[in-house]
């Protein structure tokens, strides 16, 4: 069995995963790139792309296994889909991630709290502007009233930086005024259970680096681009409503995308002083995972070994290939 991935976002722990559990390994990686999955010695079979599309093209072989990530939804989109490797989980689950009004949508039925749309017109609280196929929340600004926002869109669409499709598209939300946690689950259909195995918590530029100048001199558009990763650990009192979330959300996936999600899935999370609230979900592997290459305290009570997400991904293929069961976890 050979397990395969694309060389960025979290290759590496894909790749480590895979060989810690005794798999056969290989990466698809941008020309200019391989030196990396060289030197970490994760695999031999590096395969040079001039660009991401050429995925569409692989002729895989015949028992190779693909893992997503998120370099995959940011850069194919809908052609993700059509990627001519078998798929650990469901494809239908890269879509429902990357269209916003069905991922908001399967919040939603799972009845999870998401922040409050909000019309342009009536703008009176502190909002976020969202544009489309934002990456990592790269270029979201924040503002408190409509003609706040009007002027804003007005200086990027001068400056050439939107279009004015983009504003067509764009989502306004309620600002959430929360930390943010972001927990990593695993569906098993071998165990038929959801397990969380690890929380991170982003570290993004520069809005995290807001609290170390003060308000006066703060005029100052705050950016949310993913820059790392830190590892979370919370209240054992949260943990009920966590691990409900992650129940909640397989359940309506299966109902809006039979069979649902299969393997790792993420919701990115917000807790304010009495909500807890749901800004999008993933339906993949996340890039915070690679914390816990060497198992997270949660991965630790439940495996009593280093499980990281793609060990666990490894594992489970494993042993669908044991039960003969190994066509339920690839789409
Ligand atoms: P992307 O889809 O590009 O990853 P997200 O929607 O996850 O973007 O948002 C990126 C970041 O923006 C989040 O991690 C969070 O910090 C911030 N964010 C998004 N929506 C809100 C909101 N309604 N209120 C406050 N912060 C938000």
């Amino acid at each position: 069995m050979i397990i395969s991935t694309v060389g960025s976002h979290s290759a590496l722990q894909i790749l480590h995963g895979a060989k810690q559990e005794g798999l056969r390994t290989k990466v698809y990686c941008l020309k200019g790139k391989e030196s990396l999955y060289k030197r970490y010695r994760v695999t031999k079979n590096i395969v040079s792309m001039d660009s991401y599309e050429d995925l569409l093209g692989i002729k895989p072989e015949s028992d190779e296994i693909f893992i997503p990530h998120g370099t995959i939804i940011a850069t194919l989109d809908e052609k993700a889909l059509e990627i001519p490797i078998p798929i650990f989980g469901n494809r239908q689950g890269m879509l429902w991630e990357m269209k916003r009004e069905k991922n908001l949508q399967l919040l939603q039925d799972a009845v999870i709290r998401t922040p409050k749309s909000i019309d342009a017109e009536n703008i009176e609280q502190p909002s976020i502007v969202k544009f489309p196929g934002a990456k990592g929340g790269d270029g979201y600004f924040l503002c408190t009233t409509s003609e706040e926002f009007e002027s804003k869109i007005s200086s990027l669409l001068e400056g050439g930086k939107i279009t004015k499709k983009d504003v067509q598209e764009i989502q306004i939300q309620e600002y959430i005024v929360g930390v943010t946690m972001y927990p990593h689950y695993f569906y098993s259909i071998i165990y038929d259970r959801v397990e969380m195995l690890g929380i991170d918590r982003r570290y993004e530029t520069n809005v995290d680096a807001l609290g170390r100048i003060s308000q006066e001199q703060m005029n100052i558009t705050p950016s949310y681009k993913v820059v790392g990763n830190q590892p979370l650990i919370i209240r054992e009192s949260l943990l009920p409503d966590i691990l409900d979330y992650g129940d909640r959300l397989l359940e309506s996936s299966k109902r809006l995308f039979h069979p649902g999600i299969i393997g790792p899935f993420c919701i990115e999370l917000a807790l304010t002083t009495d909500e807890l609230i749901a800004f999008e979900f993933t339906s993949r592997i996340v890039a915070g995972t690679s914390l816990y290459i060497a198992g997270s305290p949660y991965s630790k009570i439940l495996f009593n070994e280093e499980m990281s997400m793609s060990r666990r991904i490894a594992r489970e293929i494993k042993m669908a290939m044991e039960q003969r069961r190994l066509e339920e976890l690839l789409s």
